[in-house]
């Protein structure tokens, strides 16, 4: 674990367990009435290890002399990685569990989970295609089930002990922490932000040395870009503190390069459908020109974010499908 901040220490779950379960960082904010941010992975071997760390901590602050009373553990959102050790922390360490409603919604059951990622019905109707459907349906639903609940340890939480609203205020340690809804990675997606330190927890929403991703059915290009901005604007922000990598000391500098990349990704999606003018292209053919040399999971994350860009267009009144046989040929206006 490292201390990033006075008072906050990282513990990184997950190390070198390959790209399907990437290391994921848990933030223990110590102090009278301290917080533990994210709830990282739920195999025994996970909560055991984030269990040391947490008593490593625990031990540190007693040799300094400042109080440590921790008791209560929040995730950024009900991505796998954020929410599967919530239910065992919360037995082995005594942490009461606090869920916006959002992530309650989705996280209440195991049917609740699957039905809220079930991308048939939530890929928009105008830019569904037989052939995203086939290998969403196929692998959300063989996928998500079987493996990722087995690799990440899953619990579902019917129980939380507090619900709080999206977006607000939280005290933590005598001060107003600002829980700020961001959706776009994720629409139940939240922020916390310390107005008097400038210290911001982002999630997945900003990342140090990656791309966040995005994908059906839940991300929202245009939400990620707003949401963005609003952090980027925020008076006196000064560190982020991210679920994956290290923190960003350049908080400004670091979102302008993600936005950056973003609006690059959308200009090379329009450009190459103009490209192909009005005889239209495909989603495969897309991928296919966009990336020459793919693997499955590149594969699979490519289509995530060339679809939330397609939505992104169409709504932006720049590009429009049409269905001709069993294709989906987009054109731009
Ligand atoms: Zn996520």
């Amino acid at each position: 674990m490292v201390e990033v901040f006075p008072g906050i220490f990282q513990v990184t779950e997950g190390a070198s367990r390959g790209v399907m379960r990437p290391p994921v960082n848990i933030f223990i904010i110590t102090g009278p009435e301290g917080l533990v941010f994210d709830g990282g992975y739920g195999t025994r071997k996970d909560v055991q290890y984030f269990t040391e760390k947490f008593r490593e901590v625990q031990k540190e602050c007693l040799a300094r002399g400042v109080p440590f009373n921790v008791t209560r553990i929040m995730p950024s959102h009900a991505h796998p990685d954020h929410f599967s050790g919530l239910v065992s922390l919360r037995k082995k360490l005594g942490l009461s569990i606090i869920l916006t409603k959002s992530m309650h919604d989705i996280l209440a059951s195991r049917e609740a989970y699957r039905s809220s990622y079930n991308v048939e019905g939530h890929i928009p109707s105008k830019i569904r295609n037989p052939v995203v459907e086939r290998v969403s349906k196929a692998t959300l639903g063989r996928i998500w089930s079987f493996f990722y609940e087995k690799a990440y340890g899953t619990d579902f939480i019917p129980d939380p002990d507090r619900i709080i609203d999206n977006q607000g205020y939280i005290d933590i340690n005598g001060r107003p922490w600002r829980i700020i809804h961001s959706p776009g990675h994720s629409e139940d997606h939240i922020s916390l932000y310390n107005p008097g330190t400038g210290v911001l927890f982002a999630g997945d929403n900003i990342l140090r040395s990656v791309t966040t991703w995005l994908g059906p059915p839940k991300s929202d290009l245009e939400a990620y870009i707003a949401s963005l901005k609003y952090i980027r604007d925020l008076p006196g922000l000064s560190l982020i503190l991210g679920a994956h990598g290290s923190p960003i000391v350049n908080p400004r500098e670091r979102i302008g390069e993600i936005l950056q990349w973003r609006d690059e990704r959308t200009r090379q999606v329009l450009d190459l459908i103009r490209t192909c003018g009005a005889s239209g292209v495909t989603l495969r053919e897309m991928l296919d020109r966009l990336y020459q040399k793919k693997s499955w999971f590149t594969y699979r994350i490519a289509e995530g974010w060339i679809l939330v860009t397609l939505e992104y267009l169409e709504k932006q009144g720049l590009v429009t499908h049409r269905i001709a046989g069993r294709k989906v040929l987009f054109t731009g206006l």
